[in-house]
């Protein structure tokens, strides 16, 4: 039986880089070592960590003033790294969160231990939008609603919410907010490569590889040059930015397999287009599921249209009784994790850049045969 994981993450690799690693497993190049034997100091691993960064660079086009970082701790890490290294960028030494759902709540709250913070704009109440209401972190604030502080040191946003299925499409003009000088800062975790985007709209953008770039443990961060080297006295050494980019992500031991696994994955995005073809591809796949789901009074997405999420797809049955056997019976069909978050129940199908087609219409074959049975 073919097997569709749709689950947020960790989540599906592409199955020619797992074909791949397999068959480099034992001997990568005729090195007789495995990649996981090898010294983060060697020439081997030197370029497989080279080649990654320049591939990734290639694929997102990175300019040289932003330096590409593989690093380790995930992105909740990043919550207490990027106010360490950035909130002493700008003399007010303090940042703006944006709160569109439970994982940008997360970075505000924990930013708030290392310095003053504050509230720029949240979406944690309910609203009418165009006579229809949206519950709590199913909509994002428009953007002349945001209030950013011009002296801050950076505007924190998550612009693709894991749980909630909450996508921004776009970003705010700085100037036309009144913070022309205040850089942004993403956590893509999410969405990173599922299309194009222009990195020098940010300062700083930062994903766990676990979704759409590789394996769990490590996390990309890209940030521009001249914000880094200000890091607080108390930021470790080894996450210090600035280290980390002087040493091309060798400071100290980087989880050298997973930056491997990481770069297998870019040659393989690379391979199918780059991520122009994968913005068609994931267009495809979000509209055919969705259609699906609005299709049916059995199924809801709660999102507001504007911002659903092209990778994560929340929704709810007609009746939450039922949410057992429509996990049992996709099991049974091959269709894996589509439980959803506990904090927002329901169900959420991931469907990031290694999904297939073919996966979606197999759960969307399997929505109306549950529906049809049930509903
Ligand atoms: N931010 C977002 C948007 C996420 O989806 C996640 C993980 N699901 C995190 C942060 C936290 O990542 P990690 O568990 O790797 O620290």
């Amino acid at each position: 039986m073919t097997v569709w994981n749709f689950s947020a993450g960790p989540s599906k690799l592409p199955t020619e880089v797992l074909e791949q690693a397999a068959a480099e497993m034992m001997d990568w190049h005729g090195s007789g070592m495995s990649v996981m034997e090898m010294s983060h100091r060697g020439a081997e691993f030197t370029q497989i960590c080279d080649e990654a960064e320049e591939d990734l660079r290639q694929l997102l086009g990175v300019p040289d003033d932003y330096a590409v970082m593989f690093m380790q701790g995930g992105a909740t890490a990043e919550n207490a790294i990027i106010p360490m290294n950035l909130l002493q960028v700008r003399p007010a030494n303090t940042a703006d969160y944006v709160v569109t759902g439970s994982w940008s709540a997360k970075s505000y709250k924990e930013a708030a231990r290392y310095g003053e913070v504050r509230l720029a704009a949240s979406s944690n109440s309910e609203i009418i939008l165009n006579g229809q209401s949206y519950g709590a972190y199913c909509w994002v604030p428009e953007f002349s609603q945001w209030s950013v502080n011009p002296e801050a040191s950076y505007l924190h946003m998550c612009t693709n919410e894991t749980i909630g299925g909450v996508e921004m499409f776009a970003l705010p003009d700085m100037q036309e907010l009144g913070a022309a000088d205040v850089p942004m800062v993403l956590d893509m975790s999410s969405h990173f490569l599922s299309r194009p985007f222009d990195v020098t709209k940010a300062g700083l953008i930062y994903a766990g590889a676990q979704k759409n770039a590789g394996p769990a443990g490590v996390t990309v961060v890209i940030a521009r040059r001249d914000l880094l080297g200000k890091a607080m006295a108390v930021c470790p050494s080894t996450f210090d930015y600035v280290n980390v980019a002087e040493q091309r992500s060798r400071f100290n031991t980087p989880p050298t397999y997973g930056i491997y696994m990481c770069g297998l994955v870019f040659k393989w995005l690379l391979r199918q287009g780059g991520l122009t073809a994968m913005k068609a591809a994931n267009e495809a796949k979000a509209e055919c599921l969705y259609a699906a789901l609005d299709a049916s009074d059995f199924y809801t997405n709660k999102i507001h249209p504007a911002f659903r999420s092209q990778m994560n797809v929340p929704f709810v049955l007609a009746d939450d009784s039922l949410n057992e056997a429509f996990l049992a019976g996709a099991k049974a069909r091959g269709l894996l994790g589509l439980k959803g978050h506990k904090s927002v129940g329901g169900m959420r199908a991931s469907i990031y850049n290694a999904m297939p087609i073919e996966g979606v219409k197999a759960l969307v074959e399997y929505l109306k045969e549950f529906e049809r049975e049930h509903g």
